[in-house]
């Protein structure tokens, strides 16, 4: 098993590898947003159109405020790295970039443009979600009801087949990365450790995003990846994130106990994969059985998943 070096609370990142600089082979459409001539592309609004009102919140990847514009007076989110950022924050927010302003999802977060002063700053614009996120509404609002959960799993996995047919591996989904606005829509951000798969078998580096929400295959890829391509990842992620959201804690460890970064990892590579409590319902409790399969050639598709009845029966 390879030996992970940098630590850091739930929140663990892991060494970036390098930016390829390479271009991907199968470019995406830029989306419509994305012509000079709307009036939320990067043509129409410079960064000083833009007043800062507060912070949203502070990552590994910069800070992110809430901005408003001074002359329509729209209400944005706008993600600032500083010149004298470290390289590989840098890096991080050129990958958010790159696959933000080629993504076009009601389920991914929306990039309104991106901006670079001469100071070395780089920021990027993007659709405000005034709810915060899951994360978030989990603090505020305590545990999430089965019904809640199947609607979000239903959007998430609606993001991630967009993002997965575009060959977008996500690679950090968790409940701080999903954002909610105030029509409980769900959508994908935070894009920094993301990977634009280039070819078919491209290998997915194992060693990037949260490790806590990291699946067994990118610790071990010997043991749990059979033919790890990646995608698989961001199920076991999204498996872990609704279950954190319905039990109030993080599934590996019991409530209010403080992440230990060995015990985290022994528990995701020999430990039982989490599971849910009996008293919720077979779909609930088949569906995170579905993505939390250790062995990532058993662990359901999104396409698969998305045929699955927590998802598919109509709304309670
Ligand atoms: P981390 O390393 O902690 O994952 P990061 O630097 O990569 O963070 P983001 O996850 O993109 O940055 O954003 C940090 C926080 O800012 C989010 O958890 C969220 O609270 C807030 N935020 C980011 N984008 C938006 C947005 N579009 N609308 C509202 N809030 C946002
Ligand atoms: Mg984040």
């Amino acid at each position: 098993m390879a030996v992970v070096r940098e630590r850091r609370h739930l929140n663990l990142r892991l060494p970036i590898p390098e930016l390829s600089d390479r271009r991907p082979r199968f470019p995406l459409p830029l989306p419509p947003t994305a012509a000079a001539t709307t009036t939320t592309s990067s043509a129409t609004i410079s960064a000083g159109d833009l007043e800062k009102l507060q912070v949203l919140g502070h990552g590994n990847g910069g800070t992110v405020y809430k901005v408003r514009h001074k002359r329509t007076g729209a209400f944005y989110a706008l993600k600032v790295v500083h010149g004298e950022s470290e390289t590989d924050v840098r890096r991080q927010v050129r990958r958010e970039m790159e696959i933000l302003r080629r993504t076009d999802s009601p389920h991914v977060v929306r990039c309104d443009g991106t901006f670079e002063k001469p100071s070395g700053d780089i920021a990027i614009l993007m659709e405000y979600m005034n709810v915060g996120t899951l994360e978030s509404l989990l603090k505020t609002h305590g545990t999430f009801s089965e019904p809640k959960l199947a609607d979000v799993a239903r959007q998430v996995l609606n993001g991630l087949n967009y993002l997965h047919g575009h060959k977008i591996i996500h690679r950090d989904i968790k409940p701080s990365n999903l954002l909610v606005n105030d029509k409980m829509e769900v959508k994908i951000a935070d894009f920094g450790v993301s990977k634009i798969m280039c070819r078919t078998l491209d290998p997915c580096n194992s060693y990037v995003g949260t490790c806590a929400y990291m699946s067994p295959e990118r610790f071990d890829p010997d043991r749990y990846g059979g033919n790890y391509d990646g995608y698989a990842g961001d199920i076991w992620s999204l498996g872990l994130t609704l279950l954190e959201l319905y039990l109030g804690h993080f599934p590996f460890l019991p409530p209010g106990q403080r992440p230990d970064w060995a015990t985290l990892m022994c528990a995701i590579c020999f430990g039982d994969p989490p599971s849910l409590p009996e008293h919720a319902s077979e779909e609930f409790r088949s569906f995170i059985q579905c993505c939390l399969q250790k062995e990532s050639s058993k662990r359901w598709t999104v396409a698969q998943l998305l045929t699955h009845p927590f998802v598919c029966k109509d709304p309670r």
